[in-house]
Parts: structure tokens; C-alpha cells; sequence
């Protein structure tokens, strides 16, 4: 029934405000609540963290991640429920199902894959035993008045007869926006900030399921990896769940999504593209189901400078929205977390100037990111299936064994390490050159050898 406004209501002032009670803004609020600041969280969405949540994703938790989670001490509950994988599997396109293996790192470490609602569940919950923070379901940030710090909110309430709505206002003294990448904090202070770009991209991306098997089994072989099919503008990522289950993310151009209009239509774009998987799924109407169940989402790359303005800070999605093609979203948004506590503890717990070191330390690694899961989206893509990708990942971990204080994998280091995204970068540019060097100089040694046994076979 359509929510109607019933009254309005203005409530004290709170020392901080976080906007957000999905992922980046319990774990937020709870830091700031250990460090006895008063903080009210407001979440859109109701207690239970159903409808309009939606995305039952899979996001693959890192070090970074792990890290923020380890600091609100809630990391070995989550890892309970996490799923454990150790690389890459890529189905080879018009192979007949042929795979190759790549794994993270040499040492063979794990990423882990947790169900984004339950993670989101479980930082609430943790939070709620926070004696310093109070949380707000059903309050819907509406805009913020900057001059006056007064946000205004729409409440959400299931009357006795029919659902109801009222509005709020409160002023806060100190704001954080965790609302996501549609960031309505953010949208509040666009005409403030100084740089804002965002990209969206042609491709959209529909969430689909891959059971068990009868006896439980995984369908895929290979259930402790990350599996792709790669074909070029048309790719499919299948993530492993507890239960030998698989979330399948399929990404395709827009036009291409709105082409497949019938459940027939389903089927026949996946015999062409991926009959291998099609064949494991035993109800292909639930394939359908999914397929159509929700209009798909559209991926986006937000980069702003700065991340804050007076008393207002962005972080997580709303600050960097990036795409999910390094595995890092969420990842970066949790240690925004921890890298704003330093800044809070260098700057006394002042939030405002903490705010603006949080501005100059960050902004650099989070383009980075941006720019790097773009480059990684192409290379998963395509460059897996060319030889040279292979060449060059071979080298990588052979020099990375060979000389291990100089050469570094780069991917461990961005899952594995809390090392600097920028910095990470750089020394993935010049190791790039070198690697792309020895590979001429094999090329070119090959081809000698090869002439030279040729001269004297002839
Ligand atoms: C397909 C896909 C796969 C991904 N895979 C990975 C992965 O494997 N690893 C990884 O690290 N990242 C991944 N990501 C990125 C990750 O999902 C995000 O980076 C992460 O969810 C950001 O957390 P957040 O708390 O900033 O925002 P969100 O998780 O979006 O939470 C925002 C919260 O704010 C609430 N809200 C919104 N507007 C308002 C409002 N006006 N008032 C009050 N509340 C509001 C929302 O209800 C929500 O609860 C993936 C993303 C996608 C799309």
C-alpha cells in the first residue's frame, strides 16, 4: 500500500551521524563507538535486511576487509560462514568445457566468499551491542541542509491498518555518508566537491543460481575456485557458496539483455554461449526465473575529490564506487574504516581535520582502484584467452620464487596485503616492462636455438 505522510517531528542533536547500515557504515560506527563517540546510524531498509536488499551476491572478503573485521572483533564469526577459494578457474571458450587453473599466489591463500545480506546481518547485530551507538531502521535519508546541519528523513513505520510514513529532521554535528554508490549524502554536497566523475557502463549484470548436485556435489569441478567463462563481451563469473552452491553473476551489454525477451530466448543465448554450463543446471525454469526476476543492475565507477566537506564525509561506495572486477568494492570501503581512525587518532579525534587528512591519504589509492578494476574487467574479458596473458602470469610467479625481495605477484598483493593501491601499481608498471623484456629476449633466444638446430638438421 502506498506509504503516506502522517506527521512531522524534529529530534535532538547527535554528535555524529552515519548514513548507511550496510556494509562500510556498522563497521564506521562501531570504531567510532569504541572511541566513546556518540553515533546514530540510519539504514533505509527495515531490521530484517530483506526486499529491497536484493543482491545476495557473493562478495569475496580480503585482507583489507578481513582486517576491519578482525578490528571489531567479529572476523572469526564471519569466516565461519565464508567460503574459502583459492584462484581462478577459466572455462576456455569452444573448448568442449576445457579449463585452465590459475591460482592467486604461489602460496596458494585463500579469498573468501560470504553472502553479502548475512555479512550485513551480522555487522548489525555486533553493532547493536555498542553502548554508544543507536541504530534507525526505516529512516530514508531525504537531503541534508548544510548551513543549518539539519538532515531530513522519511520514517517508515507498519501501522496497525496500513504502512504509514512520517518525516524527520535532526541536526547532527559531524555526518558520514555509508549510503552506496546512489549516495543521497553525497548528492547533498555534489555542487561542493571539487572533482566528481562517474562512468557508467553499457554492460549490465543478472544474478543467477547453480545448485548442487543430487548428492550435494558441487556441479563444477574445481569448487574451491572462482570460475569465468571469458568471451569477449559476453562473460559469466561463477562464485562458490557454502553447500557447493554457485552464485553466477552474467555480464552483458545492455542491448544484448534487452534482445532476450522470452524464456526461450533464455535458453537458446545460453546453448550458443555456454551450452557446458547449461547442461549442469538441472531445472532450466529456474534458470529462466532468475533470469528475469529482477530488471538487471548497471555497473558504475564513482571518483570524487575531496571525500569530505566541513562536517561531511564520504565513505565505502558513496566516496568509490568501483567495479567489482578486482574483488576490492567492499574490500577499500572497510578499510576506509581503519584508515580513518588513524587519521582520527593523529588529529586528537578531531572528525573535521580527520576528515581532511582522511582526503589527502586516500584519494590517490582509490583512483588508482577505479582505474585498475576497469583494466582488470578487459583482461578478465579477453586477456585471459590469449597466450601472452599466460606467458606473462608464468613469468610472474616464476620471478616472484627466483627473486623474491625484488619481484612480487601483484594480485596477492592487492588481496593478500595492505599495501598502497598506488603504490602497488607503480611496481606493477615496472614489472610489467621487465617481464614483457624477458619474454622478448625468450622469443627471441627460442627462435636462435630453433634456426640454429634447423641449420644443422638441413
Ligand atoms: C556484482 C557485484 C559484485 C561485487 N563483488 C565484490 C567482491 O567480490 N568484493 C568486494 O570487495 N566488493 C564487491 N562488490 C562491491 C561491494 O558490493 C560494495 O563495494 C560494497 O557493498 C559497498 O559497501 P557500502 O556499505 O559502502 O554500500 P552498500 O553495501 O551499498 O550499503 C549502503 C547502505 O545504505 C543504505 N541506504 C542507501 N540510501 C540510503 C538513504 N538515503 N538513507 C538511509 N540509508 C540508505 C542502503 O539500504 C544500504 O544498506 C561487488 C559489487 C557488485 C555490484
Amino acid at each position: 500500500m502506498a506509504a503516506e505522510l502522517l506527521k512531522e517531528e524534529t529530534r535532538e542533536e547527535v554528535p555524529v551521524a552515519v548514513i548507511g547500515g550496510g556494509i562500510v557504515g556498522p563497521v564506521m560506527a562501531y570504531i567510532l563507538g569504541e572511541h566513546g563517540i556518540r553515533v546514530h546510524l540510519y539504514e533505509a531498509r527495515g531490521k530484517s535486511l530483506d526486499g529491497s536488499q536484493g543482491r545476495a551476491i557473493n562478495l569475496s572478503l580480503s585482507s583489507r576487509g578481513m582486517d576491519a573485521l578482525v578490528r571489531i572483533g567479529i572476523s572469526e564469526e564471519v569466516l565461519k560462514e565464508t567460503t574459502p577459494f583459492y584462484g581462478r578457474c577459466i572455462h576456455l571458450p569452444n573448448s568442449g568445457g576445457k579449463t585452465k587453473l590459475q591460482y592467486y599466489s604461489v602460496k596458494k591463500e585463500a579469498v573468501h566468499s560470504m553472502n553479502r545480506r548475512r555479512l550485513s546481518e551480522l555487522l548489525l547485530k555486533k553493532l547493536e551491542e555498542n553502548p554508544n551507538v543507536k541504530i534507525y531502521y526505516e529512516h530514508k535519508l531525504m537531503n541534508i541542509e548544510h548551513q543549518n546541519n539539519t538532515l531530513h528523513f522519511n520514517v517508515k513505520r507498519a501501522g496497525e491498518e496500513k504502512e504509514s510514513s512520517y518525516k524527520i529532521s535532526i541536526k547532527a554535528k559531524f555526518i558520514i555518508g555509508c549510503d552506496g554508490f546512489n549516495s543521497s549524502v553525497r548528492k547533498s554536497v555534489l555542487g561542493s566537491i571539487l572533482h566528481y566523475q562517474q562512468d557508467i557502463l553499457d554492460e549490465v549484470y543478472h544474478e543467477l543460481y547453480l545448485p548442487p548436485t543430487q548428492n550435494g556435489e558441487s556441479a563444477l569441478q574445481h569448487s574451491d575456485m572462482f570460475h569465468i567463462w571469458p568471451l569477449g563481451e559476453v562473460m559469466l563469473v561463477g562464485v562458490p557458496n557454502k553447500g557447493n552452491s554457485f552464485n553466477i553473476i552474467l555480464f552483458i551489454p545492455l542491448s544484448v539483455s534487452k534482445s532476450i525477451k522470452t524464456p526461450s530466448d533464455v535458453l537458446k543465448f545460453f546453448k550458443k554461449y555456454f551450452p557446458d554450463l547449461l547442461e549442469k543446471i538441472p531445472n532450466e525454469n529456474q534458470l529462466i526465473k532468475d533470469f528475469f526476476r529482477k530488471t538487471p543492475s548497471r555497473l558504475n565507477t564513482i571518483k570524487c575529490y575531496p571525500y569530505h566537506y566541513g562536517n561531511i564525509l564520504l565513505l565505502g561506495d558513496a566516496a568509490h564506487s568501483v567495479l567489482p572486477f578486482y574483488g576490492q568494492g567492499m574490500n577499500a570501503g572497510l578499510e576506509d574504516c581503519l584508515i580513518f581512525e588513524e587519521c582520527l587518532q593523529e588529529k586528537d579525534g578531531d572528525l573535521e581535520t580527520a576528515a581532511e587528512l582522511f582526503t589527502d591519504r586516500r584519494w590517490k589509492d582509490l583512483h588508482t582502484l577505479a582505474d585498475q578494476s576497469l583494466h582488470n574487467f578487459t583482461t578478465l574479458r579477453k586477456g585471459v584467452n590469449s597466450n601472452r596473458f599466460w606467458i606473462n602470469i608464468k613469468l610472474e610467479s616464476l620471478l616472484s620464487v627466483l627473486l623474491p625481495n625484488v619481484f612480487k605477484q601483484i594480485y596477492p598483493m592487492v588481496v593478500f596485503s595492505r599495501g598502497r593501491y598506488s603504490e602497488i601499481h607503480e611496481r606493477e608498471k615496472w614489472q610489467k616492462k621487465l617481464v614483457n623484456m624477458i619474454a622478448i629476449i625468450i622469443i627471441i633466444m627460442s627462435m636462435l636455438i630453433i634456426s640454429l638446430i634447423l641449420s644443422f638438421v638441413i
